[in-house]
C-alpha cells in the first residue's frame, strides 16, 4: 500500500495565491509515489480564500479545508492542521509559494531514511527587506541566548513530521504555541535541509513589524524563564551598587556638599523607575501566560470543514 502524505497549509487572506499554489503542489504530488491529502486551514480570511479552496475541492477530492471561526494566528492554524491530518507523515508549508514545493521530494526521502522530523533552514533572497532579515537575525540570537531550547537561525514552519510526532504534539494543550521551539523540545530524530526562500507569489506579508515583535516575545517567553532570573540579577547588581554608594553619601554629608547631589538623585530615580517598569513588564507577561493557560481555552475553533 502506498503511504499517505498530508500537506498542511495555513492561509490568511491568500485568495490571490490559492489557485497558483494548488496547481504547483498538485503537479509536484503527481510525480511522487504517495497518496496525498491537502489540508488548507483558512485562518479567518476576509477575502475569498475559502471560496477558492472550495472550488478547487470540487475538482480535486484530495483538497480538504478547515475554516477557523476567526483569525487565530499562523501558529494556531498550524496546530489545527497537525491535529486534523491523517497521513503517515505531515508536511506544513506556507500558501504564498515562499516554501518551494519542489523540496517535498527531498523531505520525503529523508523521512524514508528514518528521520521523524525534517526541518528546513531558510536563506533569504538577496533583495529581501533589510528590516525583515536583520530583525530575524536579532530575534534568533536573542532567543538562543535566553532560551534553553536551541532554535537555529532561519528556522521556518516548512517541515515534515512523522505521524508519531504529530500525535505527541496533539496531546500538548499549551496556549501561546511557538511551533519551531515546541518541535525542537519534543526531541525525536531530526535533520535539517537548507532552502532558498522565494519571493511571495502575490499579496503582502501577514507579519508586520508589530506582529513579528509579538511573535518574538511569544517565542522567548514560551520557552524560557531566564528573563525572570535576569530581572533578579539586575536587581542584585543595582542593590550592590547602591550599597557601595552609601559611604560617598556619608562623606559628602559631613563635608557640607549634600545639596549639590540633586542631579544624581533625579537621574537615579528616572533610571530605576524605567528598570522597575521593564522588570514588572517581564513578570507581567509570565503572569498573563498563566492567566490565559488557566482558562484552558482551545487554541482554535473550527467553523466549517469538508472533512468527513
Ligand atoms: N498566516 C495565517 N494566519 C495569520 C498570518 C499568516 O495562517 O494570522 C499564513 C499566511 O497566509 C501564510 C503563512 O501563514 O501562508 C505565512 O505568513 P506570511 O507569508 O504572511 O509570513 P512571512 O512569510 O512574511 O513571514
Ligand atoms: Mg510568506
Amino acid at each position: 500500500m502506498t503511504k499517505k502524505v498530508s500537506i498542511v497549509i495555513p492561509v490568511y487572506n491568500e485568495a490571490q495565491n490559492i489557485d497558483f499554489f494548488a496547481k504547483e503542489i498538485l503537479a509536484v504530488s503527481q510525480n511522487l509515489n504517495y497518496t496525498f491529502e491537502f489540508i488548507f486551514i483558512d485562518d479567518g480570511s476576509q477575502d475569498d480564500t475559502l471560496e477558492k479552496i472550495q472550488n478547487l475541492s470540487v475538482q480535486h477530492p484530495q483538497i480538504l479545508y478547515l475554516q477557523l471561526s476567526r483569525n487565530f494566528g499562523h501558529q494556531n492554524a498550524l496546530k489545527a492542521g497537525y491535529d486534523t491530518a491523517t497521513g503517515d507523515c505531515i508536511i506544513s508549508m506556507d500558501g504564498d509559494m515562499q516554501h518551494p514545493p519542489a523540496l517535498i521530494a527531498l523531505m520525503l526521502q529523508k523521512w524514508e531514511s528514518g528521520f521523524d522530523i525534517v526541518t528546513t533552514q531558510r536563506t533569504y533572497p538577496k533583495n529581501a527587506g533589510f528590516v525583515k532579515k536583520s530583525s530575524s537575525d536579532i530575534f534568533y540570537k536573542l532567543l538562543n541566548s535566553l532560551s534553553d531550547t536551541r532554535i537555529e537561525k532561519g528556522s521556518s514552519d516548512f517541515r515534515l513530521i512523522d505521524k508519531s510526532v504529530a500525535k505527541t504534539l496533539s496531546n500538548l494543550t499549551e496556549n501561546g504555541i511557538f511551533m519551531r521551539g515546541l518541535i525542537n523540545w519534543l526531541g525525536f530524530k531530526s535533520t535539517t535541509i537548507a532552502f532558498n526562500a522565494n519571493e511571495r507569489h502575490a499579496g503582502v506579508s501577514k507579519y508586520p513589524l508589530k506582529k513579528m515583535l509579538k511573535f518574538a516575545i511569544e517565542g522567548i517567553t514560551a520557552f524560557s524563564i531566564k528573563p525572570l532570573y535576569m530581572a533578579v540579577y539586575l536587581g542584585f547588581t543595582f542593590s550592590t551598587l547602591a550599597i557601595l554608594y552609601i559611604p560617598i553619601v556619608i562623606y559628602e554629608h559631613y563635608h557640607g556638599q549634600d545639596v549639590a547631589g540633586w542631579a544624581t538623585v533625579v537621574v537615579a530615580i528616572v533610571f530605576f523607575g524605567g528598570l522597575q517598569l521593564i522588570i514588572l513588564g517581564i513578570i507581567g507577561i509570565y503572569i498573563g501566560k498563566l492567566f490565559i493557560q488557566s482558562k484552558q481555552r482551545p487554541n482554535y475553533i473550527v467553523r466549517s470543514s469538508n472533512i468527513k
